[in-house]
């Protein structure tokens, strides 16, 4: 189809990358974002091969390249230190064609915002949609409304639009854990510069990560109940307290990370959706399918929805209708389908069953270095492109 109008709600990871394969593709795009200043939430994210993939297709390969870290070797760890795992990462970069790029969010999202260049009006706060026979109309709190030919609601995890699609109010379900997240300069005191190690046990873990720029993205995950405070004064003191006896390079990292510059997000994912598509309305990233972030996953889904979606558009010429409807089934049935294996992960790490994660941990230490790569491979290749 040609001669589009599209509207895009919210500019984040799938907001941006949606913008920038539907201008590609030729259309006229209109972001609309809430906040007034965007500003990345979370400090830093592994985009793995198959995100990777859909951003060199769309001229972003150097740029991506260029943020992300260098990530040659996995490791597990006990709590202790011990090492449970080494899993050298070239075998998954050969199987899959792609080398993954851990990035701080800020990069990334300053790479996505040269790539789309287009305008992103702020401060508008998208409160409904409105469809007619030849058209839909993004509504905003401040009273303006914008008619196009389709609404791409990539509004996240609380989306405004995902009652419109669905026909009904979606419930997140808390995960069961904490975790806090931030970035330090690379040290041999906490981990190689090559390699994203995570230690396990107590059904928590910490794990540092290499991202460009020298330095690790790090996280600590706590099974806590839901509703427990944030506060960044006491996150060391904390830290300290639950990882008390962990090794030393997770006491360094503890005792380095400027509790200021943490996000602590409470991890909720959302059950399966039935439909990512209402009309001319499509779900795209975490409002079609909020993930637990355990496989990593998340943003590129919504990378791999923006390629999808925009692919069906340009291929087909029956209808706006039509084409959202292929997207839907494409993407449903990969998007759920992530939700529910990275909640099971999600799961089996944090002790939902303790007798699955003592399970998991005795597996990581005699499991073959091949098939946890055959595993992750696995997941990434199931996206559009192999
Ligand atoms: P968002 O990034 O949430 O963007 C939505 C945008 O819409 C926001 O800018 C918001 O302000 C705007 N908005 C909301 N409502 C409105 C409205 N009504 N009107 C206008 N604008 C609106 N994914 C990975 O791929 N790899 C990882 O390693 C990874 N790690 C993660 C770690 C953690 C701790 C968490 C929580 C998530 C992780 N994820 C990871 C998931 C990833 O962060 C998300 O899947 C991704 O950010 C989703 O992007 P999005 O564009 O769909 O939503």
């Amino acid at each position: 189809m040609e001669g589009l109008k599209i509207i895009i709600i919210g500019a984040g990871i799938g907001g941006l990358t949606a913008g920038i394969a539907l201008q590609q593709a030729g259309y006229q795009v209109q972001v609309y974002e809430r906040v007034q200043e965007l500003r990345p939430v979370g400090a830093g994210i592994s985009l793995w091969s198959n995100g990777v993939k859909v951003l060199n297709c769309l001229g972003l390969g150097e740029a991506i390249a260029n943020i992300g870290g260098r990530m040659n070797v996995m490791e597990y760890r006990t709590a202790q230190g011990e090492l449970l795992n080494h899993i050298p990462l070239q075998p998954l970069i050969a199987q899959v064609g792609q080398r993954p790029y851990p990035v701080a969010r800020r990069d990334l999202q300053e790479m996505l915002l040269t790539g789309y260049g287009g305008e992103i009006k702020l401060g508008h706060d998208c409160i409904g949609v409105e469809e007619d026979e030849g058209g839909v109309t993004a509504i905003f709190a401040n009273g303006e409304r914008d008619r196009g030919d389709l609404v791409v609601a990539a509004d996240g995890i609380r989306s405004v639009l995902r009652p419109y699609v669905t026909g009904k109010p979606s419930a997140l379900n808390y995960a069961g854990y904490v975790n806090w997240n931030g970035l330090v300069p690379v040290s041999p005191e906490l981990a190689p510069a090559d390699c994203w190690v995570i230690y396990v046990g107590q059904h928590q873990r910490a794990s540092l990560m290499p991202v460009g720029g020298d330095r690790f993205y790090f996280f600590f995950d706590v099974p806590l109940p839901a509703g427990t405070p944030p506060e960044p004064e006491q996150y060391q003191e904390q830290l300290r307290g639950y990882f008390q006896g962990w090794a030393q390079p997770v006491q360094n990292l503890i005792e380095r990370l400027d509790p200021q510059q943490v996000a602590r997000p409470e991890i909720h994912d959302l059950s399966p959706l039935d439909s990512y598509v209402r009309g001319r309305v499509a779900l795209l990233g975490d409002a079609a399918h909020t993930t637990c972030p355990d496989l990593g996953q998340g943003g590129c889904q919504a990378i791999e929805d923006a390629w999808v979606l925009t692919h069906y558009l340009k291929s087909t010429n029956l209808s706006v209708m039509d084409a959202l409807e292929r997207y839907n089934r494409e993407r449903r049935e990969r998007g759920n389908s992530i939700v529910r294996k990275a909640r099971k992960r999600a799961e089996q790490i944090h002790g939902k069953d303790p007798e699955v994660t003592r399970q998991w941990y005795e597996q990581l230490g005699r499991e073959a270095p091949q098939s946890v790569t055959n595993a992750i491979a696995d997941v990434i290749l199931g996206g559009p492109l192999h």
